[in-house]
Formats: structure tokens, C-alpha cells, sequence
């Protein structure tokens, strides 16, 4: 840095500080000024910009007063004991790597963002332990990058999201879904073990044996009584290659009953993935996550509907090692010929393992060429109990939607069973539901019902069908306004929800961002003793 730059660096992160001190207080910041930390907090504009909005580009962003790069669970712990011993404890919120919707990482403008995903402050490399058959990897890994790291073994985690660019400790604080969950579980069925660092400050080992309650607690605990430093991923052998198969129907009730089926089935003669999306206008079909048809040969609906309603499209894999290559087109052939799909609308493919989990990230990168992918994202994710699902139909897909609905709609059935009753994730209270996820992309200049409002206010009106319809809908990534919705959420699960708030983070001080605890008024409970909080 030439003497120009750092001159007016130190200006900034002068007018920063005292930004902080008026909003914090003196001694607050100084504490923070103080910690100790082998990574390294920063106030420089940039950086707090960076951090202060996220994929759904909803709500303007809010920049945090400092962002720590920790290199350390050690160094998260620090800071968030200086947080809940201070008189006025701020919010402190882990960020991933921003792709919640609703400002679910954010702080607002009193609190530090705990940026996770910081390659470059040292945390710790994927650690892989080929014989017993899993991985340590830090809470701000991306998933793409286990992947990596596990496949140099032969080995890769078992159950995905769609998508790679997403952390660990993001997914898990959710649930993480895909194809495979339907046998494997969500992703928070497959983990060991993990190292949190809870809103008292303290760090925490935890795992089936040892403080199981945080440990359930926290999968899909939405950020609520801990900061997941480390996570011990389950793995399995990793397949070399995938058969990748889309079939039409123009029913919805044949089109559910093969899903239904495909998701019963778990012995060796199964499909490895199933999930499926739902079309209501032509574009959809080779819409942005259909790297899968070819731009140069585009499916046309009418090719295989002759009114134009709505299809259904079923996507299913099978995995498979080369030296399995002679057997697997006969196993698929012997699963196909269960299935009631439309006859002429098979589509198959086939391409490496990797290249299929990687599979949405090309089609973010066409999308960032257009300038398509930093728009705001609306996106609704539901749980659907499968005994309304045809209702769901009805109502939405051939219904509120209408003929246009600005992005991809996934549906496809999971069994309850495969998830833990006693993780924090909330689904439906029936043996089978479904993901109905409606990812759309708002444009400012686009038709009318691309624009941000009219998708927003479809959403509403897809929630208020559900209520007014009584389906029990569960949101999955959930967003809720007040405290009566979340109890709502949370159902059976809020009590304990609430009681571990009270134990692990009493001062309301992290993932403030969920709005699950309004008001935190953190300046209202009083700060433990002066010994609880020293370290
Ligand atoms: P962030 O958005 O940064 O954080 C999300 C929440 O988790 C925040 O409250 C944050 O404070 C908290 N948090 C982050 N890190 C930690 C940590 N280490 N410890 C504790 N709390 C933490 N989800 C699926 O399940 N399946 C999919 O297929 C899928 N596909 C997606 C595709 C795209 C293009 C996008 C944008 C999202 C997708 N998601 C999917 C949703 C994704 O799981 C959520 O956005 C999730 O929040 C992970 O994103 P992130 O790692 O960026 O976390």
C-alpha cells in the first residue's frame, strides 16, 4: 500500500471507529478495539458493504459497525464474550456466505457480522479421515470446497443442496435438502458431531453423546444458540459418474404417485436422487437450472401436450462406478418401466458426479454474464403435507401462478422419517410431504409479473390460499414477521426452541438477522457477573 492509500485507510477506519463509539459507546468499542483475536476485525466501508445484503436483495442493506475474519473458533469465542459481558450487548450474526433472502445474516447497524467463509485469514482446511468414513471441516466451508477435498479420497458427503456455493455451517443451520434426501436425509441427518460457540461465549463440543441437546438444537436451529465452528460430515464412496433422466407428465396425480414411489424405495435397485419442477409456460422448461437441454435444441411443450396446461417434469439420477457401466443402463431401464410418464418425453444424459452436484453453479455463471444474477429473489419455500399436495396444485400451480411465473418451481416428496424429531427443523406432521420451492428472479424493467411487487404479493396470496385452505404448510429457509408466527412455526418444538434461547444465548445476542426474538432490548438484561464472562 503506497503512503497515499494508507492514509486515507486510516481515515476511513478512523471515521468508522468513531461511528462505532457514538453507537455503541466508548467502552464497548474499546472492548471490541482490545480483543485479542489471531484473525482480524475490520471497519473499512467496503467490507461492511459487502456484508450488509444478500442473495434475495430484498430489504436495504445495513451495514454492521465491524466485521470479524476469525481464523478460529477461539476467535469467534472472544468476541462474543466481550458481547454478552458488556453492559449493552450487540448483535452478533455469522454470515455463511449471504445467500439467505430476508437479511437472515445481517445484524443491523449496532453489530459485528462474523464473516465465515474467509479463506484468507487461515481457518482450518477440510481435515478427511478416509477410514472412518468422515470429514472435520470448518462451520464456513463452502460445500463445493468439501466436495473437493473428499473426492482427492474417493469419498463425498452423502446427502447435497442443489446448489454448492453455500456454507456448512448455513445449510445446517437450516436443514439442506436435494434429490437425495428422500434416502439420506437432510444434511443435518448426516452429521457427527460439531464444536459451537454459544452466546455465552463459550465453546462447546457436542454430538449424539455429549450435550445432545445443543447438538439437535442447533441443526436447523437458525443460527439461535451457536456459532458451528467445525462439523463432522458423514461420507460414502463417491459415485464417478451419473445417468441423469427427465420425464414428463401432463398429470398431476400420476406425476406424484411415481415420485411417491421413487422415495419408497431403498434397497441396492433405486434411483439416487429424486426431484422434480413443475411447468406452467414454455420458457420454464429450459429455464436457468436446465443446463440439462440444450439451448440449441429447446424442449417445446407442444411437442409433448397438446392443450398447453400444465406439466410436470420428474428428474432422476442414478450413480454409478465405470466399472458398472454395462449393468446400469439395465437397471435403469428395469426402475423406468414402473413409471407412468409421458412415453415420447424421456430425456437422458449422462456426465461426471462432480459436473451433476456442480450443476446450478454454470447456470449462475450464464446468468451473471446477463447481469441476471444480482437481482432480488422472492423465493417461497414450503413444506406441503403430502395428504394436500393435489390441493396445493390445484390452487397454485394451476391457479395463483397463471401462465408466467418468473423462475424455476421444484417439487418433490421427502420421508419425515429420514429427519430427526429432535433437531429444531420444523416439517409437516405427516410420514410424507413435499418441497414445493418457487425461486423467482424479479426484474425492475421487465413484464408485469416480473416485477418485485406482483411477485411478493403472489407469494402472499399462495400463503393466504394455504391458510384460508387449511394445508399445514411448514416455510422451509423461514421468514416469519412476528413472535405469534414463529410459535405458529415452531408448533411442539417451541418450547424447547425457547427454553434453549434462554440457556445457551440469554441475551438475545446472536443471528438477530432471524427476527425469531423481537426486540432483543439487550440493554435490559442485565450482564452476567463479571467472572461468568472473563477469559
Ligand atoms: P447465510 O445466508 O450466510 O446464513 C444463513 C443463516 O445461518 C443466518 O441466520 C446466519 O447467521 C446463520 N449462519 C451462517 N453460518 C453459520 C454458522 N457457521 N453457525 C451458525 N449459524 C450460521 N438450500 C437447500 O437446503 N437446498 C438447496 O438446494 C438450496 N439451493 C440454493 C440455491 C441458491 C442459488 C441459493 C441462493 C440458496 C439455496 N439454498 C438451498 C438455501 C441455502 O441453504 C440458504 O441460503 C442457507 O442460508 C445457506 O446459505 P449461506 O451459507 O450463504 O448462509
Amino acid at each position: 500500500m503506497n503512503r497515499e492509500m494508507t492514509s486515507s485507510f486510516l481515515l476511513m477506519t478512523f471515521f468508522a471507529i468513531c461511528t462505532l463509539i457514538i453507537a455503541v459507546g466508548p467502552s464497548e468499542l474499546l472492548r471490541i478495539g482490545t480483543i485479542n483475536v489471531d484473525g482480524h476485525f475490520t471497519f473499512h466501508p467496503s467490507d461492511l458493504a459487502s456484508v450488509s445484503s444478500d442473495f434475495g436483495m430484498l430489504k436495504s442493506p445495513e451495514e454492521p459497525l465491524a466485521v470479524l475474519h476469525p481464523s478460529s473458533a477461539e476467535d469467534v469465542a472472544r468476541l462474543v464474550r466481550t458481547a454478552y459481558g458488556s453492559a449493552t450487548a450487540f448483535p452478533i450474526s455469522a454470515r455463511g456466505h449471504g445467500h439467505s433472502i430476508n437479511g437472515q445474516a445481517a445484524t443491523g447497524r449496532n453489530g459485528v457480522v462474523v464473516e465465515m467463509n474467509h479463506r484468507k485469514t487461515g481457518t482450518p482446511e477440510p481435515l478427511v479421515r478416509p477410514e472412518e468414513m468422515y470429514v472435520d471441516v470448518w462451520g464456513g466451508e463452502l460445500w463445493v470446497d468439501v466436495l473437493k477435498k473428499t473426492l482427492e479420497y474417493g469419498l463425498a458427503p452423502k446427502s447435497w443442496t442443489d446448489y454448492l456455493y453455500l456454507s456448512v455451517g448455513g445449510t445446517l443451520s437450516n436443514a439442506g435438502i436435494s434429490g437425495q434426501a428422500f434416502h439420506h436425509g437432510p444434511q443435518i441427518s448426516n452429521v457427527l458431531e460439531l464444536d459451537v460457540v454459544t452466546g455465552k461465549g463459550e465453546v462447546m463440543r457436542c454430538s449424539e453423546e455429549q450435550n445432545t441437546r445443543l447438538f439437535h438444537g442447533v441443526l436447523g436451529g437458525l443460527g439461535q444458540f451457536g456459532i458451528i465452528t467445525r462439523a463432522r460430515i458423514s461420507l460414502e464412496p463417491a459415485p464417478q459418474r451419473v445417468r441423469w433422466i427427465r420425464v414428463l407428465y401432463s398429470s398431476f396425480k400420476v406425476f406424484t404417485e411415481d415420485q411417491e414411489y421413487l422415495i419408497s424405495m431403498h434397497g441396492q435397485l433405486k434411483f439416487d436422487y429424486v426431484e422434480g419442477f413443475v411447468i406452467v409456460d414454455e420458457g420454464l422448461v429450459n429455464n436457468w437450472r436446465s443446463s440439462f437441454f440444450s439451448p440449441r435444441n429447446p424442449v417445446k411443450i407442444s411437442s409433448v401436450s397438446s392443450n398447453g396446461s400444465v406439466l410436470y417434469c420428474l428428474e432422476i439420477t442414478k450413480n454409478y462406478h465405470d466399472s458398472d457401466s454395462d449393468t446400469v443402463d439395465q437397471e435403469v431401464e428395469i426402475l423406468m418401466k414402473k413409471l407412468n410418464f409421458i412415453p415420447t418425453s424421456v430425456f437422458t444424459t449422462d456426465l461426471q458426479y462432480v459436473d451433476f452436484l456442480d450443476r446450478v453453479h454454470k447456470a449462475e455463471l450464464k446468468l451473471r454474464s446477463k447481469n441476471l444474477w444480482e437481482v432480488p429473489h422472492p423465493w417461497l419455500n414450503l413444506f406441503v403435507p403430502k395428504s394436500r399436495i393435489s390441493d396445493f396444485d390445484k390452487g397454485v400451480f394451476k391457479g395463483i401462478l397463471g401462465n408466467k411465473t418468473s423462475g424455476p418451481i421444484l417439487i418433490y416428496p421427502m420421508n419425515n422419517d429420514k429427519w430427526d424429531e429432535r433437531s429444531s427443523a420444523v416439517t409437516p406432521d405427516e410420514e410424507v410431504f413435499y418441497l414445493v420451492a418457487l425461486l423467482r428472479s424479479a426484474l425492475s424493467d421487465g413484464e408485469e409479473t416480473q416485477k418485485l411487487e406482483y411477485l411478493k404479493n403472489q407469494n402472499r396470496r399462495i400463503l393466504e390460499f394455504c391458510d384460508k385452505a387449511k394445508i399445514s404448510v411448514k416455510q422451509y429457509l423461514p421468514h416469519h414477521a412476528t413472535q405469534e408466527e414463529w410459535v405458529a412455526h415452531f408448533g411442539d418444538k417451541w418450547e424447547r426452541f425457547r427454553s434453549m434461547k434462554a440457556e445457551f444465548d440469554p441475551r438475545h445476542i446472536l443471528a438477530t438477522g432471524q427476527r425469531i426474538f423481537h426486540n432483543p432490548s439487550l440493554s435490559l438484561i442485565p450482564p452476567p457477573s463479571s467472572s461468568s464472562a472473563s477469559w
